[in-house]
């Protein structure tokens, strides 16, 4: 009788040990991502290259419960995370919810971004390294799941990093800027498109630096951190859309977490 081996690999071991073949079966967390190879998974995103092969690096989307998903040859059970979770109470029942006009606008800006972000043009490299966009501390974690009066809101799908209004905020990739324009809830925001399916988007700036069109190398200022939009504070909220979904930037980079 054959059994079928399970091997559950990390993000870490899996983006750092490319040499050992992956195995076909993996397991994974919610919002996290893994690497395979493009030959096996047989489908097109962000591509890395490695002694010459090639490599897809691939998005997994944020689950309440254990799910598996098939790319080609692999199989890959992703798992919930538990990020914790922040309850407030509004008593103010129009600050709970905005104005129709602006639920509109909201809505709308929400399916442009959805749309920008489903797009795959050429990639300017064949890494996944990135360096922080602001190099401060992280003041609110990805995935933690929010409740305004016990009714449950989306989970914050991105990163919160500190800055104060003015702070610089550099491109933690090459890439090319598709977006520059006021929102809403994200107030001044910027989206970079890394090429492959890969972008980054940052929000609440008090100012940009480049303009839609531009081409910024990693390092180079896109913008300064602010206060615009729905926000208690200054500060960046950084998310990253690889295949669409939004993935945890902090896998991404090297940052602590504000002593709190
Ligand atoms: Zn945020």
């Amino acid at each position: 009788m054959r059994r079928s081996l399970l091997v559950s690999i990390f993000l870490s071991s899996c983006a750092l040990n490319l040499e050992n073949e992956i195995p076909l079966s993996l397991i994974a967390d919610s919002s996290s991502f893994v690497i395979l190879e493009l030959n096996r998974a047989k489908q097109e995103g962000y591509i890395i290259t490695k002694d010459k092969k090639k490599y897809l690096v691939y998005g997994l989307p944020y689950v309440a419960k254990e799910q598996s998903i098939n790319l080609g040859e692999y199989n890959i059970t992703i798992k919930p995370k538990f990020f914790g979770e922040s309850r407030i109470e509004i008593s103010d029942t129009n600050l709970v919810s905005p104005k129709l006009s602006d639920q509109e606008r909201a809505s709308a800006e929400y399916l442009k971004v959805k749309k920008i972000v489903s797009g795959k043009s050429s990639q300017f490299d064949n890494n996944f390294n990135f360096i922080s966009p602001v190099d401060t501390i992280i003041t609110s974690k990805f995935g933690k799941r929010r409740y305004i009066n016990n009714n449950p809101r989306s989970p914050h799908m991105a990163l919160d990093i500190r800055g104060a209004v003015g702070k610089e905020i550099v491109a933690p990739k090459t890439g090319k800027v598709l977006m520059a324009e006021q929102h809403f809830y994200g107030g001044k925001k910027i989206i970079l498109d890394h090429g492959g399916g890969l972008f980054t988007a940052y929000s609440h700036l008090n100012e940009f630096e480049v303009e839609e069109g531009d081409i910024v190398t990693q390092g180079d200022i896109i913008g300064y951190v602010g206060m615009t939009g729905r926000v208690t504070g200054p500060h960046l909220h950084w998310e990253v859309y690889l295949n669409e979904e939004r993935i945890n930037p902090e896998l991404l980079v090297d940052l602590e977490y504000a002593q709190d």
